[in-house]
């Protein structure tokens, strides 16, 4: 019965005239022997998750990006589970686990506490309904319900799935899936991978398939269309010729996917491990224009790109390392210049410099992010980071022992590294802000008291507009403030050993080096 409905619903019915023709595939099952996944890259958990839904004599299996990476021989970096079993009967079999989601309702199975917690993420097997299939499940509540066991799915008029929460057989669990490389299951019991429209063929052919009709896929959801960038910038993918064709048709279709969901995949597509490559494969699909904020990177002048391109590789290496990468920090990197300009605009117009940043801030999130609710966090963390940066002039008295506090303070001094990188801040006062932030107490106030004695002559014979120019200088105390440490070379003895005499709260701030040094780029 169930076979019958299903063949009506795909599209075999009479009634059809020209639905597009899903393919469902074959199951096969591919054996250790020719897939050859290093079982050693699995994650004890999701074996266990898998194992526990197996006892209970339920199908279950580790499914998609994972199985992908273990093929191509990456450590995935989470495991997601698909199974037979509904969500209540999932939830039912562990302790800690809840059900999540309304669009896809899934369930977090939890392992560990605090920040070493773990999830794994179950699904269950969905239905495969394509636009004109959903339709007739919509058009037929009575049937669909009663016969798929399932809740709702719901295309709207351009044939996007806005909810999908039928259930189904494994065969159309994978024919929903995007990519061929993306649907398959692998079993960590009996070691098979189980494949149903030749995956483990194109991680070979290093070739990015759809699967299906492609234009009807990206209809349906055409965030697809980034997915397959990230893909390709990940894995190092060719897009295949027909998976690529209905591009140009179908990507104004991305104006309708909301900002949040636009804005989550922009994240994911510059931690790929090669961000750079990411955005290279966007601007060969032309897509570059897809988001608002990628725009000031791909317009970029020489300056600017060399500072992106700084920020992203040192993305890349972290995501190598396991580390983690900050949004805030990338985003900040990007839309600096943007502030910037801005900034140099509103001070030429007689705004004072900080009022002058705090604006510049808010019209570039105005004009590059736009209002992305839930978004409070990253967009204060950005904000801190720019704020800060013109802080990093004032090395005297209070400011820099308030400054080094600051719970954000490693994500602005790496900014501030990244400036220095490009020459738009002195090296020197990056490297006295790295010593400073590692400094005992007392290192700390000899770095202090050698800004101050070093700008001091200076101020004398300039005047007070020794400002951004004189921190530099300060150098040398550095190396006296350190014990042990090596003397700059050929400068600033006397700082000497004076440091411990004067101690922080001493004097407000000298108003030389208000901060105008980042301006001045
Ligand atoms: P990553 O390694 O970046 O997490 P992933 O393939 O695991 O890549 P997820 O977003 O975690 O991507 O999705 C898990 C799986 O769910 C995918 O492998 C794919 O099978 C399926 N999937 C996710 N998004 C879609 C989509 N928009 N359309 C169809 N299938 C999807
Ligand atoms: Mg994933």
């Amino acid at each position: 019965m169930i076979k019958t409905l299903i063949g009506r619903l795909l599209g075999g019915g009479k009634s059809e005239p020209k639905a597009p023709r899903i393919p469902l595939g074959e199951r096969v099952e591919v054996p250790e022997s020719k897939h050859g996944i290093d079982a050693s890259l699995l994650d004890d958990r999701a074996v266990k998750v898998v194992r526990t839904l197996q006892e209970a004599g339920f199908e279950a299996y580790i499914v998609g990006g994972a199985v992908r990476d273990l093929l191509v021989g990456l450590r995935p970096k989470d495991f997601d589970v698909a199974t037979n079993a509904t969500p209540e009967e999932v939830k039912g079999l562990f302790r800690r686990a809840f059900i999540i989601g309304r669009r896809f309702r899934i369930v977090h199975v939890i392992f560990g506490r605090g920040r070493d917690h773990e999830v794994v993420e179950v699904s269950t097997f969905r239905a495969y309904l394509d636009a004109s299939a959903a339709e007739q499940v919509e058009g037929n509540e009575k049937t669909s319900k009663s016969e798929l066991a399932g809740k709702s799915h719901v295309v709207d008029a351009s044939g996007r799935v806005l909810r999908d929460n039928v259930w189904g057989p494994q065969i159309e669990d994978a024919a929903r899936r995007d990519f061929t490389i993306n649907a398959m299951y692998y079993d960590p019991t009996t070691r098979i991978v189980v494949d149903y429209h030749g995956g483990v063929r194109d991680v070979k052919k290093r070739l990015l398939r759809i699967i299906g009709e492609p234009e009807l896929r990206y209809r349906e959801d055409p965030v697809r269309l980034i997915r397959m960038v990230r893909f390709a910038a990940k894995l190092g993918f060719e897009i295949e010729a027909r998976t690529r064709e209905p591009m140009p048709r179908v990507m104004e279709l991305l104006d309708n996917v909301p900002v949040s969901r636009m804005f989550d995949e922009m994240i994911k597509l510059l931690q790929t491990g090669h961000a750079l490559r990411s955005l290279d494969e966007l601007r060969k699909q032309g897509m570059q224009r897809v988001f608002p904020l990628l725009e000031v990177v791909f317009n970029a002048d020489e300056v600017r790109e060399r500072f992106i391109r700084l920020a992203l590789e040192d993305t890349d290496r972290r995501v190598a390392d396991g580390r983690a990468v900050a949004p805030s920090f990338m985003l900040a990197c990007m839309l600096w210049h943007d502030v910037q300009s801005r900034w140099a605009q509103l001070k030429d117009a007689g705004e004072p410099p900080v009022p002058a940043l705090q604006q510049a801030i808010d019209a570039v999130f105005d004009a590059r992010i736009g209002d992305i609710s839930g978004r409070g966090k990253l967009a204060a963390d950005m904000r801190e980071i720019w704020l800060m940066q013109p802080r990093f002039d004032r090395r005297t008295g209070n400011a820099p022992f308030a400054l080094v506090e600051q719970p954000r303070f490693r994500a602005g001094y790496d900014f501030l590294r990244l400036r220095a990188d490009v020459g738009q801040a002195d090296a020197d006062l990056a490297e006295w802000w790295e010593d400073f932030s590692l400094g005992t107490s007392e290192e700390r106030d000899a770095l202090v008291q050698a800004v101050r004695e070093a700008s001091q002559p200076q101020r004398k014979r300039r005047g007070s507009s020794a400002g951004a120019a004189a921190p530099a200088r300060a150098k040398p105390a550095a190396a006296v403030a350190g014990d042990g440490a090596v003397p700059a070379e050929g400068e600033g003895g006397e700082g000497g050993d004076a440091p411990a005499r004067k101690r922080r709260r001493r004097r407000k701030p000298s108003g030389g080096s208000g901060g105008d040094a980042v301006a001045s780029e």
